[in-house]
Parts: structure tokens; sequence; C-alpha cells
């Protein structure tokens, strides 16, 4: 809190969704609040009260002063139709079938419904001066509401994609065009953004998720505003439409991830990581300045056998030093990977490696050997990536990751996608020249100048005078008053 406006300490409730994609930056922001002088409770279910809890502690012992804590709620998974241990999405990461994949991430979705009680009493009680609750908490607004709490939403995603799907929503262009892959550009959005409808993910309104995401949108209209992990300089054109078009109020706070400064901070995020952090950063060490392309999905994509072993065969066309972060479906695991081509690890031992689950994401992003970042475009990573001033390589597979693409590629101009859509094949032959291209030529030197400068306005952003910090200091001022 600015020491210009001394107010009484603030109490701020977070209640992420349970996945780790919504629980990495909330605990981030729930961190950030409480370093500038808030008090900040974590709302969440037993067993991801665990994943919390060490970062948690990491933070206190690091400044013992400030307060934060977390506060469990029941989530009886069997009663409400759901496998023992289920309370988070991760759990069914390991589900072979995608039908039931999705089947089960929707139950999920629905039986959140069942905090809605333990988070009226917990409100009723303790009466926080507001509730930062995830999107897709949509019944928290009145929840909230009922004892005169503010409620404001986190998407976790950014302006960019906001906008985008909001003027998709609203103009509806996809059902104009003769094809699918017919491109056509983003009506009302700014900077004549280009797509296809192959590349809209805006499903069927009446489908029970449609509906979901109704109330979603509902809920937003209704609450004090949204809450962006962003910054001014990033996207500001869809920054001021988003707060002039889109949303009644919003305020962005990010990029949340550079936030963590230490080792320790750094690698704690999320999981426990699947191989030993000092090793990894020792083999980045002994590898030239962006030399080192860096392949991971985030923490829901998984691939299938065949669109692994052309990631495989792309990675050794290319020649490229890399870390390959792969997530397997349970049903793969076997003596034998049949993702890997015969041989694979023996010929490339000198060039790569591969983390099976869990990497170290930050840390690698941020070591200077990195040189680029295949990505799935998740916000967060995203995000990660231009903190630490890297050029990628878009391969979007699900949700507002299209969105994100673009933004990448046609605002910032750091990126050169794969050309990825939805169950289609991405060839190792197309894998191999974006790999190439995004680290070394010409045009490469030019994304990796724009990457750097965009790092540098990502950092600024969050200092004293910085437009992050401007806007959580308005808002710490809004609602301790
Ligand atoms: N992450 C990580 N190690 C991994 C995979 C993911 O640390 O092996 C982190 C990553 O740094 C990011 C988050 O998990 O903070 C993933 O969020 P994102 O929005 O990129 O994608 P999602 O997983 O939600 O699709």
């Amino acid at each position: 809190m600015s020491s210009d406006h001394p107010h009484r300490k603030l109490h701020v409730m977070f209640f992420p969704f349970m996945a780790y994609g919504h629980m990495i930056p909330t605990l981030d922001l729930a961190k950030l609040f409480s370093s500038r002088g808030a008090k900040s409770t974590i709302l969440t279910t037993p067993l991801n009260s665990k994943i919390l809890q060490k970062p948690i502690d990491t933070f206190k012992n690091l400044n013992p002063s400030l307060e934060i804590e977390i506060q469990i709620f029941d989530f009886p998974c069997v009663e409400l139709g759901l496998p023992e241990g289920c309370e988070n999405v991760d759990f069914f990461i390991s589900k072979n079938n995608d039908d039931e994949r999705h089947y089960m991430i929707f139950k999920f979705f629905m039986t959140t419904m069942f905090f809605k009680d333990q988070l009226e009493k917990l409100l009723e009680t303790t009466r926080p001066d507001c509730l930062i609750a995830d999107m897709f908490f949509p019944w928290a607004t009145e929840a909230a509401e009922k004892f005169h709490v503010p409620r404001l939403v986190f998407h976790g995603t950014g302006y960019f994609s906001l906008c985008s799907a909001y003027c998709i929503r609203v103009n509806k262009p996809q059902t104009r065009v003769a094809s699918s892959c017919e491109a056509f550009v983003i009506p009302d959005l700014p900077g004549d953004i280009v797509i296809t409808q192959e590349e809209i993910i805006d499903g069927d309104e009446e489908s029970e998720m449609g509906k979901f995401m109704i109330a979603v949108r509902e809920s937003e209209v209704k609450s004090s505003g949204v809450i962006v992990n962003s910054f001014y300089d990033l996207e500001p054109d869809y920054a001021d439409f988003y707060k002039s078009v889109v949303a009644k109020r919003a305020w962005h706070i990010g990029p949340l991830s550079v936030y963590n400064r230490g080792f320790e901070e750094k690698a704690e995020r999320g999981k426990k990581a699947n191989i030993d952090e000092v090793e990894c950063l020792k083999w980045l060490g002994s590898r030239k300045p962006d030399s080192v392309i860096y392949i991971s999905f985030g923490s829901m994509a998984c691939f299938k056998n065949e669109q692994l072993l052309e990631i495989a065969t792309g990675l050794e066309a290319s020649g490229k030093n890399f870390i390959w972060v792969v997530r397997k479906n349970d049903g793969d695991k076997g003596e034998k990977e049949e993702w890997l081509p015969e041989g694979f690890e023996e010929r490339v031992k000198e060039k790569g490696m591969i983390i099976r689950g869990w990497a170290p994401q930050v840390l690698i992003l941020d070591h200077q050997a990195t040189g680029g970042f295949v990505t799935h475009c998740g916000w967060n990573s995203i995000l990660e990536g231009v903190a630490a001033g890297i050029p990628m390589v878009t391969w979007p597979v699900e949700a507002e990751q299209f969105y994100n693409e673009k933004l990448v590629t046609q605002v910032l101009r750091t990126g050169v996608s794969v050309g990825a859509r939805k169950n289609v094949k991405v060839m190792g032959d197309v894998v191999d020249k974006a790999v190439r291209e995004v680290l070394v030529g010409e045009e490469a030197e030019e994304r990796r100048r724009r990457a750097k400068k965009l790092a540098k306005m990502a950092k600024a952003a969050v200092e004293e005078g910085g437009s992050s910090f401007n806007d959580l200091n308005s808002f710490i001022q809004e609602f301790s008053s």
C-alpha cells in the first residue's frame, strides 16, 4: 500500500478455480496484495491447499510480517458424484478418452456450485472488503451481494482475448463465411485481426457448456469489475477497448509471474518439478545464449502418441538444443514409450532433454540460454514468455488460446505459428521449420528484439509508477475506503 495513502488494512478473499492455470496466478495475486499491505485469504479444498501451502510458507519466511492464509472448504467428491480425490482438473488429464474427459470436466465445473453455502457462511462471518473469485464461479456474485461484499472476476486471460471473444459474440462474423478455413477480420476489434471460423471456440449457446458460459457473463455484468493479469503496454488498444466497451470496470495488475524473483519462488509454482531444478539450470548453463527451444503445452493439453512422434521428429530434424515437457495419459504409459522414435533419446542426448511431467517453467524461460518457446498459448505461459523476452512458436490447442496466438503473431509480432487446428496433427517438418525460424535468421533477430523490449516494459509495469502498479494502487484505495 502506498505510504502516501494510509488506509486501514484491506482484507481480500481469493477463490481460484481448481486448475493449475488458475491457481498459480491467483496465488501470485494473493501474494501481491499481501505484499502491498492487505490481508489475503485464499479459499480452496483440502487437497489443493497442499499445493498452495509450500509456496505460501516460502513467501511468509521471506516476508514474516505479511498476512496471507488459506481457508479450506469441504469438497466431498464421492458424494458429489466425482471420483475420490478429484479436487483439481488435473485429475482428469490421465483420462484417455477425450469425450470422457470433457464430460467429467464439465461435471466438475457444475459441482463447484457446492461451495456456495460455505462461501456465504464465510462472507457473513468475516465480511472481507472484496472477493476476487474465478470466472468459473458465476454464483459467487450473488453470494457476495447478499452480504454487500463486492465481487470481482478473475478470468486468468488478457484483454486481447476478452475483446476478441466479445466482438465475435456480438457480430457473429463466422456465420457469414463460405468455409471454415476462410479468413476474415474480427469486426469492431482494433487492429484488423484475421481469424478463421475453425479457430473460434465460443461453442453452441444451446449446449450445457454454452448455457454455463452465459451465466458466467451475466455474473460478470453484475459484479464490481474485472481483475486482469496483463499490463497496459502489452495490449494498449485492447485495454482501452475492454475498459470502454466490454467491461464495466477493469484493473490490470500483471504480469503476475514477475513478482516471483527468487529461485525458490520461481521453482515452486504449481507442482513439484519432475527434474532437479539445479541440474536443469546447470544444463542450460552449458548452452549458448538464445540457443535452446523450450516446448511445453501447459498443465492441461495432452497429445496422442502420433502427435508426440511428429514433435520428436521435428525437434531432431531441427538440430537445435531443446527442453521438451511431455504430459502423458496413464493409459499410454508402458514399458515402451510408443511416442518416441526408436533410439531418439540416445541420438539427441547431447542436444536436448525430455521432462516427463512437470517442468520448472519460469526458471527455464528466464535462463539466458532459452531462445524460443513452443507454447500452447495459455495466457500464463504467454505472459511468462513475454516477461522473459522470448520469441514464441504458437501452437494453440483449445479455448481462448487461438485468440492469444493472434496477439502474439499479429499484434506483438514476436511469434511464428505452426497453423494449429483443433484435432489436426501438426507434422514434423512444420515443427522443424518453425523451431529454426524462431531461433535463427534476420527475422528471428527482429522478433527477439521486439520480445526483449516487451520484457523491459513488463518489468517496468510492476515497478513503482508503472501501469500495473498504479492500477493496483487505485484498486486498493477504492476498496479500502
Ligand atoms: N507450468 C509449469 N510447468 C509445467 C507446465 C505448466 O510450471 O510443466 C505452469 C506454467 O508456468 C503456467 C501454468 O502452469 O504458469 C499453465 O498455465 P497456462 O495458462 O499457460 O496454461 P493452462 O495449463 O491453463 O492451459
